[in-house]
């Protein structure tokens, strides 16, 4: 019989830089206990089913098939979320987008906000646990995201988000937002990233965006002023390359306040601007 401590040794088999943890979380999740569980009883043996669950999913995992699309399972920003084979799996990189949307308005300002490409519903999920006042719209191309997202939102009991069907603005028309937000698809086509780790199994509609991976955040640049309150924010999550040349599109499209912030890797990581009151 395998003992706990036996079987997390197979991490050593797993092709990670987070190798020990993929193996610690697999077996806490097939074991249905906490992490911690496996250190305190390391002697414990597991029963048959649970084996062939654990060596199953090892399996999978060696041949790189990401932690989150195994356990289902994603913590984003305090929230612990389904995720899915046909959504990206949530950064922590991209919390820093929400913590730049909490900066620009204090809580009190009852704002509707607009997040476009939600894929899981993370983005709008996050920001709309953190200001009940707020009104939250998360949009998505994949019908199958959005069914995800609203699943999320359920479980989440979040009663200000609601989630629809949507390619970038084509079921908003007419409607103005004080914040938009995206994290869209931003890479590059070639980029040799794209054969390497987790990213190989999430869908390249949420990843690539055109030759130099900026396809989609020049459409949304363009067309965000339609969609903007006056004195309304748009910020986005881009590559780590791209600051500079995000910044000059907002700046072509009229937006002032334009800068950019940097990541958890000290890369500039997100661009914000501000449509200017008309005059
Ligand atoms: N930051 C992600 C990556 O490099 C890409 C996410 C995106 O395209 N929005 O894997």
């Amino acid at each position: 019989m395998m003992r706990i401590e036996q079987l997390l040794a197979q991490a050593e088999h797993i092709d990670s830089p987070t190798a020990q943890l993929d193996a610690e979380l697999l077996l806490a999740f097939v074991l249905d206990k906490p992490r911690s569980y496996l250190y305190t009883w390391p002697e414990k043996t597991l029963t048959t089913a649970q084996l062939n669950s654990f060596a199953a999913l090892l399996e999978r995992r060696k041949r790189g098939e990401p932690v989150a699309y195994l356990l289902g399972r994603q913590g984003f920003w305090t929230l612990d979320l389904a995720v899915a084979a046909h959504t990206l799996i949530p950064r922590a990189d991209t919390e820093l987008l929400v913590e730049a949307v909490l900066q620009l308005a204090d809580a009190s300002a009852a704002l509707n906000v607009l997040d476009l490409g939600t894929g899981s519903g993370a983005l709008a999920l996050a920001v709309a646990s953190e200001r009940q006042c707020w009104q939250v719209t998360g949009v998505d191309r994949i019908e199958a995201a959005v069914a995800l997202a609203q699943d999320n939102q359920q479980q989440l009991g979040l009663s200000n988000v609601r989630f629809l069907r949507s390619d970038w603005f084509s079921a908003v028309a007419h409607q103005r937002y004080d914040l938009i937000l995206s994290n869209p698809p931003y890479i590059a086509a070639n980029d040799p990233h794209l054969q390497q780790g987790d990213v190989r199994f999430e869908p390249l509609s949420a990843l690539v965006s055109g030759a130099d991976g900026l396809d989609d955040i020049r459409l949304i640049i363009a067309q965000a002023p339609e969609y903007l309150t006056a004195n309304g924010w748009l910020l986005l999550e881009h590559g780590f390359d791209q600051a500079a040349a995000v910044r000059e599109l907002l700046h072509l499209s009229g937006f002032t306040k334009v800068s950019s912030q940097r990541d958890l890797g000290g890369h500039e990581r997100i661009s914000l601007g501000r449509l200017p009151s008309l005059s």
